[in-house]
């Protein structure tokens, strides 16, 4: 998978479209990522103890890594990923400005 975690992305499809924001998780089997505050749901916690407030969490539903873009932290733009080997490591590669990602 070309997202990782800690990358950030572009989202291209959906509610959230246009959002940049960073990969929170990684779920390479599914082929789909968490994004920090793309596709949330809010679930309301119950106090556990009495006196205590009741809170609503922010859980982020894991999208489709094909709904999103890599934006590259070299030049800013959201562009397609390419791979380069450098002495047998293969690292990604934006292929806007050609910088190692
Ligand atoms: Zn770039």
């Amino acid at each position: 998978m070309k997202i990782k975690k800690n990358d950030t992305i572009l989202v291209i499809t959906g509610k959230d479209r246009g959002r940049k924001a960073k990969v929170s998780e990684v779920f390479p089997k599914q082929g789909k990522i968490t994004v920090e505050g793309v596709n949330v749901i809010k679930k309301h916690r119950r106090p556990k103890r009495e006196g205590e407030k009741g809170q609503v969490v922010e859980i982020p539903k894991p999208i489709d890594v094909s709904n999103v873009k890599l934006v590259c932290p070299k030049c800013k733009q959201a562009g397609r990923i390419g791979y380069k080997l450098i002495e047998g490591n293969k690292y990604r590669m934006c292929r806007k400005c050609g910088q190692e990602i």
